[in-house]
């Protein structure tokens, strides 16, 4: 990952099973958290959501080692979310929870050569029901799972409502019997996201024809296609009303979001943009967070911007509902400046959400 400067884009693939988990170091979508280290993981406190209590649900995580640092050789962030609709309001970021972890190249967990590309010969499966060192997990949604079946004291949970969630979905049936239910697949209990593979890629400079059409005010063709695929792209998120409201009206409102979207327009696919110590790109002009508003790391260092996640993603959650559903303009994680040490435990990092603003008329 670059350091300043480069702006670099992520964007969603599809990928094999084994290619997403902890030894492979993903940057990916969904499914279950691909843990770094084994140790210090938050716990299932650590990973409510600040709204209403309930387990939040993995989003994504970015591998991100830091060069020149030995002891960020491995490094990852990993995003939470609540998956309940109403925890989404405006300008309220509680139903998000961020943590880093970074490891050495020699630690106790993975080897000190990179795994080969390949899948491994125990055979993949998609959900793990433990840690490498034999911490038992959740089986719905692969966080720490203190919490024990009362009965046939095998399968773990993080909580109560997973749980019941689970009881519900097929272990009423598989409870106490000698069978080899616990190493069969676990049943989709609509908890966790889709998966999907985060590729990473530099951002391509912007065209200099695009630039010479977006300059002139006769030639706006291009930009005006550009924007057209990026209004379709970002349905999901936007409905038509708050896109016409805002473009019918010249305000500073709208010139940052015509700048948002002309800037997305050049890689309509992209769900995420990662560019440490680099600025984010504000879909709104309400909600910028002051320096003041972003608090600095435990260690007392500054905590800068790392990466920021794209409504676009929200096409591919199936998260679309009738009425609300999850849903924001931009999530923008900042990080601890020094990279601070962590390795016996999973630091608590910082986001900001900012929300379309849908009346500025
Ligand atoms: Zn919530
Ligand atoms: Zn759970
Ligand atoms: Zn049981
Ligand atoms: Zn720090």
């Amino acid at each position: 990952m670059a350091i300043g400067g480069t702006v670099e884009l992520g964007f969603l693939e599809e990928a094999a099973a084994w290619r997403l988990r902890s030894p492979y170091f993903p940057s990916k979508v969904g499914g279950q958290p691909a843990w770094l280290g084994e140790a210090g993981l938050p716990g299932p406190k650590e990973l409510s959501c600040r709204h209403c209590c309930q387990p939040c649900a993995f989003l994504l995580q970015v591998y991100a080692p830091v060069s020149g640092r030995p002891e960020c050789f491995h490094r990852s962030i990993l995003v939470f979310c609540c998956r309940e609709a109403t925890c989404y309001s405006p300008g309220d970021s509680r139903c998000f929870r961020v943590f880093r972890n970074q490891l050495p190249r020699k630690n106790e967990t993975y080897s000190y050569d990179p795994p080969l590309e390949e899948p491994p010969l125990e055979g993949p499966t998609c959900v793990d029901v433990q840690l490498r060192s034999g911490v038992p997990l959740c089986r719905i949604c692969g966080c720490l799972g203190p919490k024990t079946c009362a009965k046939c004291h095998k399968a773990h949970y993080c909580s109560r409502d997973h749980q019941i969630l689970d009881w519900k979905a097929g272990h009423k049936q598989y409870c106490c019997r000698q069978s080899d239910w616990f190493s069969t697949a676990v049943p989709d209990h609509k908890f966790l996201f889709p998966t999907y593979e985060i590729v990473i890629e530099p951002e391509e400079p912007e065209k200099k024809e695009t630039q010479e059409n977006a300059d002139s005010s006769g030639k706006i063709e291009t930009c005006a296609d550009a924007v057209a695929a990026t209004v379709s792209c970002m349905a999901a998120s936007l409905n038509e009303e708050e896109l016409e409201a805002v473009a019918k009206h010249e305000t500073k409102e709208d010139k940052v979001f015509e700048d948002f979207k002309k800037l997305i327009a050049l890689q309509p696919e992209q769900v995420l943009r990662y560019c440490v110590g680099g600025n984010p790109i504000w879909i709104s002009s309400e909600n910028v967070p002051q320096e003041k508003d972003i608090p600095n790391c435990p260690c007392g260092a500054k905590r800068i911007f790392e990466f920021q996640i794209m409504p676009q993603l929200l096409n591919h959650l199936k998260v679309d509902s009738l009425n609300q559903s999850i849903d924001w303009g931009t999530l923008v994680i900042y990080t601890c400046s020094e990279h601070c040490s962590c390795e016996k435990k999973y630091m608590e990092e910082f986001l900001w959400k900012q929300d379309i603003v849908a009346d500025t008329v």
